[in-house]
């Protein structure tokens, strides 16, 4: 049985029967054969269905927040945001897919000869808990607008937000199985990705997932977009107005209980400023108040689940044990649910799980450099590559270091990353590769086929 599992009572909420092997293969053929008949439908038609979606989103974010809260811990006002951010990738794709997927023509000596951006087929999402919406709209809008068909295989912890999403493209009026939900664990993804109709596979998630995705699609000479963790740095500089600062990173760190693939995670400060910036920093992060998701004063709800939330306090207490010193919390508070306070480590060395791996929670490191140079130095001595901020008060300075120092796939300057349907998001290294979202996301699942007339 697949079962949510409220993070704040750790109560089971509801149990799913998950589909049997065969249950999958009908899903899959039933997608495939509606994908013969989608590929060749027109944008207009696909874009009006793609409104409706949003609609239905909006009208529903209530209901959609509260889900979330209940499966994940998502507090209420995060969750009517993220709702209302998958209306607006559906309206974008809506507008702009026709235009982005236009032929272009090519002068060779042909008569004519062009590209044309043709669908793939079926394609499988593989997705996480953290964003169970966002996550899934941001690949599912510029899919389906490509002319694909999609299955889902969603987190085991949110089942519930799997069968909302298949409902929401139904009740828009999409065909029965133009997207469907596979309640399935992650052992039988394997089975699927052989599956003759998957085309290629998309998955957000950790490394070690995307590591074995990848593995299996690769083996299956099938494509892969793969967006995984992230430990990004913020540089903190010492022409920086650290005010602004300290409350954007900590507002970059606490966002979803810090469970977010691009959350701020290193803060690397010069040391000029470092005492100052410590002080504000903490003062913003002792602010925040975690509790009940659905409770008005709350601005952090629980973790999403108590085994994350021990291994979360598990690399802390590795990197106490190895030096690291604790300025904010880092203990597990006597109540029920999986909930983390606020944290903040100093004294960070390489070896530390803090300064090696991605700390999936509001836990926050805090690195104290001689200069810019060690900063970029020690921004990019990491695995990850998915983003980066700068906070400087000279902007071309800030400019440069974004685009030519830093490596990441998304690099700000004095504002926290963040993701936009307008803007390309993935990331280099260890954080996977391929691109979501703009003109590049919805290429990345089309066959760019060259026709040539003579
Ligand atoms: P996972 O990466 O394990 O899960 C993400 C998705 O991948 C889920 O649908 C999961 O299914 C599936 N999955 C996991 N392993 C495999 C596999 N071997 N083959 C195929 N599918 C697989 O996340 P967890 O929930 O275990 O979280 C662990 C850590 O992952 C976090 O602490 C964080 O560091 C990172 N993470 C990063 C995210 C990001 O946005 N980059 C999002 C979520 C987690 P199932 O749930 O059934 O296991």
């Amino acid at each position: 049985m697949l079962k949510s599992i409220n993070p704040v009572t750790n109560e089971v909420v509801k149990t799913y029967k998950p589909h049997s092997e065969d249950g999958v293969e009908k899903i899959i053929n039933s997608v495939d054969k509606t994908w013969h008949h989608w590929r060749s439908t027109s944008f207009h038609h696909r874009g009006q269905l793609m409104q409706n979606a949003a609609s239905i989103l909006r009208s529903k974010k209530e209901e959609l927040a509260l889900l979330m809260a209940q499966e994940m811990g998502k507090v209420r006002s995060e969750g009517i945001a993220e709702i209302e951010k998958c209306a607006w990738v559906c309206e974008y794709y809506a507008v702009n897919a026709e235009s982005f997927l236009e032929n272009e023509i090519i002068e060779t000596q042909a008569s004519k000869s062009y590209v044309s951006f043709q669908p793939l087929g079926t394609i499988l999402a593989v997705m996480p808990w953290n964003f169970p919406f966002w996550q899934v709209f941001r690949f599912a809008a510029p899919t389906l607008m490509a002319g694909n068909t999609a299955v889902l295989k969603h987190a085991s912890n949110v089942p519930g937000c799997a069968v909302a999403i298949e409902d929401i493209f139904r009740e828009a009026g999409f065909p029965e199985n133009i997207f469907r939900s596979l309640l399935i664990g992650s052992s039988m993804v394997e089975k699927v990705i052989k599956h003759k109709a998957i085309k290629a596979v998309s998955l957000t998630g950790s490394t070690p997932a995307g590591k074995s995705v990848a593995a299996l699609a690769g083996a299956e000479l099938k494509k892969c977009v793969l967006e995984l963790g992230g430990s990004d740095p913020y540089l903190i500089l010492k022409d920086a107005d650290l005010e602004m600062a300290a409350k954007t990173c900590a507002a970059g760190r606490l966002l979803n209980a810090g469970q977010s693939c691009i959350g701020a995670k290193r803060f690397i400060v010069e040391e000029s400023v470092y005492a100052h910036f410590l002080e504000l920093f903490t003062n913003e992060m002792a602010e925040a108040q975690f509790g009940d998701p659905f409770e008005e004063e709350s601005t952090m709800g629980p973790m999403a689940r108590e085994d994350l939330r021990d291994e979360l306090h598990q690399q802390v207490v590795d990197s106490v044990n190895k030096g690291a010193e604790v300025i904010l919390g880092g203990e597990i508070p006597h109540r029920k649910g999986a909930f983390y306070p606020p944290t903040i480590l100093e004294n960070i060395k390489p070896g530390m799980p803090v300064y090696e791996e991605e700390l999936f929670g509001p836990v926050a490191s805090v690195i104290k450099v001689k200069d810019e140079q060690e900063a970029i130095h020690v921004a990019n001595d990491t695995d990850f590559g998915l983003g980066a901020a700068v906070f400087t008060n000279n902007l071309k300075k800030g400019e440069h270091i974004a685009e030519m120092e830093l490596e990441a796939g998304a690099c700000f300057v004095n504002d926290f990353v963040k993701s936009d349907p307008r803007l390309p998001f993935g990331g280099i290294k260890t954080s996977g590769f391929g691109r979501e979202l703009s003109v590049h996301g919805i290429k990345e699942f089309v066959n760019v086929k060259t026709v040539f007339v003579k």
